[in-house]
C-alpha cells in the first residue's frame, strides 16, 4: 500500500493557485440579475415550443391527460431506460394512492451504448424476460397470468421523442452519450414491440414515458400539491402540466381545449446551436465540442452529472499544462477525457475532515497522485463553484415554469429525481437559494418562507411509467384514444 508523504507547494504555487481561484469564481459566477434574464429568455423559448413544431426546447406533447385519480388499480410492469442503468420494476397500484413495487437493476455496458438499437431493445426485453421469469412465475414455473392475458408495460425512455400517440414516440436525438445506429427519427416503440415479440413475452406496450412525465404523475400521486418535475442526474429535463388551449401547435389535433395533458420540456436543449444565452466557460466549449453531439443539450451540459467532473477534470488539465499542478507527478491517468466521475466531486465535497483524507484517497487511488492541503481545498472550492453553478441554472429552468404557469403566489412543489439532487451535498439548498435570487426582490432574498419547494420523488419515473399505463387502460376502456 502506498504511504501518503506530505507535499509541499512552492510560495509562489499557493499564490498561483490563489489568484486562479478568483477568476474561476468570477467565470462560475451567476448573479441575480443573470439569472433574471436567463429566466426570461427560457420563458420565451418554453412558450415558442408551445407555439411551433420542432423547435430547440421542443416541448414535447406527451398525451398523458391530466392528474391521476388516485384510484388507479392493477399489476403494470415498467422498464426504465435512463442513462446508467436498466431499472425493471412490477407495480401493483391498490387504490386510494397506495401501491407496492418490486424491482430489479440490471447494469448497462458502454458497449450496449453504441450498438444497433434493435440489439439494445433486445437486451432490454431480456431483461424483463429474466424479471418476469424470477417474479411472475408460480411455483411449478408456470405464469401467474391468465392464458391469453398481457400485463400492460410502460416504457420509461428518458430520450427526446416526438410522440403523436400515447403508446408511439420517434426518436429525435440520443442524449446522454447514447449513440445507437438505426434509432433516430424511428418509433421506438414499435422496435421496442418487436424486442418484446422476439422473447414471446406476455407484455402489452401501453405507454411511451419520458422519466419527467413518469416523476411528475408520481409525484403528484403522493401530493398533489407538486406541479412541476424536474430530473437531475446523468441527464436533465423537466416536465409540467400544461393548458391544452395554451399548446398552439396541436390544435389540429381538435383535443378538448378545456384538457390539460403533460408537457416534456426536453429543456436540456435550451440554447443549443446558437448559444446566445448560457454562460458558457472555455471548458463548457471543449465539454461540447469532444461530445458525441456538439451544439446539442447546451443547457443540460453545464448541469449534469455526465458533464460537472469533465469540467473540473479540464480545469485540472488546464493547470497541469501551465505546469501549476502535480508537478513532477505523472498526471496521465488524469488527462483520460471523462476520467473524474462525478460522483468523486460529491465525496470531495462531503469530506468533514481537516486534512481532507477521502480528497487525498480519491487522487491518490484513482490517479496515483499526491496532493498538497492547498490543492485539496483547491480543488473542492472549484467542485464547489461549478455544482453552485450548475444548481443555480437548474432553479433558473423552474423558475421559468413557475413564471409560465403563474405558480408564484399559490404555491407549488416540484418533484425531483436523480442522483445530483439527490446526493450531492449542498445541492437542493443551492436550488432554493438560487430560486429566492430570482422571485426576492431587487437581488435581495425574500425574507418569507418560498413558496416554491422542490422534493425527492422517490421511485418517480418507475411508479409514474405505471400510474400512466394505468390512466391509459382507463380511457381506453371509456373509448377516449
Ligand atoms: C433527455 C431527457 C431526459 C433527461 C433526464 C435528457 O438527456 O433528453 O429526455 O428526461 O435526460 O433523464
Amino acid at each position: 500500500t502506498r504511504t501518503h508523504k506530505q507535499v509541499d507547494l512552492t510560495h509562489t504555487t499557493e499564490k498561483m493557485i490563489g489568484d486562479r481561484l478568483r477568476k474561476y469564481e468570477s467565470l462560475f459566477k451567476l448573479t441575480p440579475e443573470h439569472m433574471r434574464r436567463l429566466v426570461k429568455a427560457f420563458t420565451e423559448a418554453l412558450d415558442l415550443g408551445l407555439a411551433k413544431p420542432k423547435q430547440v426546447v421542443p416541448m414535447e406533447p406527451t398525451f398523458v391527460f391530466g392528474w391521476p385519480s388516485r384510484q388507479e388499480q392493477g399489476d403494470f410492469l415498467t422498464l426504465d431506460l435512463g442513462g446508467t442503468n436498466l431499472r425493471v420494476c412490477l407495480v401493483t397500484l391498490q387504490g386510494e394512492g397506495k401501491f407496492e413495487i418490486t424491482q430489479s437493476k440490471y447494469q448497462l455496458k458502454e458497449e450496449q451504448k453504441q450498438e444497433d438499437g434493435q440489439k439494445l431493445f433486445d437486451f432490454c426485453a431480456e431483461c424483463l424476460k429474466k424479471f418476469v421469469d424470477a417474479h411472475l412465475t408460480d411455483e411449478n414455473g408456470g405464469l401467474r397470468l391468465k392464458p391469453g392475458e398481457n400485463l400492460p408495460f410502460g416504457f420509461t425512455f428518458s430520450y427526446p421523442c416526438s410522440q403523436e400517440r400515447i403508446d408511439h414516440g420517434e426518436l429525435i436525438r440520443w442524449t446522454k452519450g447514447f449513440q445507437n445506429p438505426h434509432t433516430e427519427g424511428q418509433d421506438v416503440a414499435a422496435m421496442f414491440r418487436k424486442s418484446l415479440e422476439r422473447f414471446n413475452l406476455p407484455i402489452e406496450l401501453t405507454a411511451l414515458v419520458n422519466d419527467t412525465t413518469g416523476t411528475l404523475i408520481a409525484s403528484h400521486y403522493a401530493n398533489p400539491k407538486s406541479k412541476i418535475a424536474v430530473v437531475l442526474g446523468t441527464g436533465c429535463n423537466a416536465a409540467y402540466m400544461e393548458h391544452v388551449k395554451n399548446i398552439p401547435k396541436i390544435k389540429h389535433l381538435g383535443i378538448d381545449d378545456n384538457t390539460q395533458m403533460a408537457s416534456n420540456c426536453e429543456w436540456g436543449a435550451f440554447d443549443s446551436f446558437e448559444h446566445e444565452h448560457l454562460p458558457r466557460t472555455k471548458y463548457d466549449v471543449i465539454v461540447d465540442e469532444t461530445s458525441s453531439k456538439p451544439g446539442e443539450q447546451a443547457f443540460e451540459k453545464l448541469i449534469s452529472g455526465l458533464y460537472l467532473g469533465e469540467i473540473l477534470r479540464l480545469i485540472l488539465c488546464e493547470l497541469i499544462d501551465e505546469d501549476v499542478l502535480f508537478l513532477g507527478q505523472d498526471t496521465s491517468q488524469l488527462e483520460i477525457p471523462y476520467a473524474l466521475d462525478t460522483a468523486l466531486l460529491s465525496l470531495m465535497e462531503n469530506d468533514q475532515t481537516d486534512a481532507l483524507l477521502t480528497v487525498i484517497g480519491i487522487f491518490a487511488h484513482f490517479f496515483a497522485l499526491e496532493t498538497a492541503i492547498e490543492e485539496r481545498q483547491f480543488f473542492r472550492a472549484l467542485a464547489h463553484l461549478i455544482v453552485v453553478r450548475a444548481a443555480r441554472l437548474g432553479a433558473c429552468g423552474i423558475a421559468a415554469i413557475v413564471s409560465r404557469m403563474d405558480y408564484l403566489e399559490e404555491g407549488c412543489l416540484v418533484g425531483v429525481e436523480g442522483s445530483l439532487y439527490n446526493k450531492y451535498p449542498g445541492f437542493v439548498e443551492t436550488v432554493h437559494e438560487g430560486l429566492q435570487d430570482i422571485f426576492g426582490e431587487q437581488g435581495r432574498r425574500v425574507l418569507i418562507p418560498l413558496n416554491i419547494i422542490t422534493h425527492h420523488a422517490e421511485d418517480g419515473s418507475g411508479l409514474g411509467s405505471a400510474i400512466i399505463a394505468a390512466m391509459t387502460r382507463i380511457r381506453l376502456d371509456a373509448g377516449l384514444y
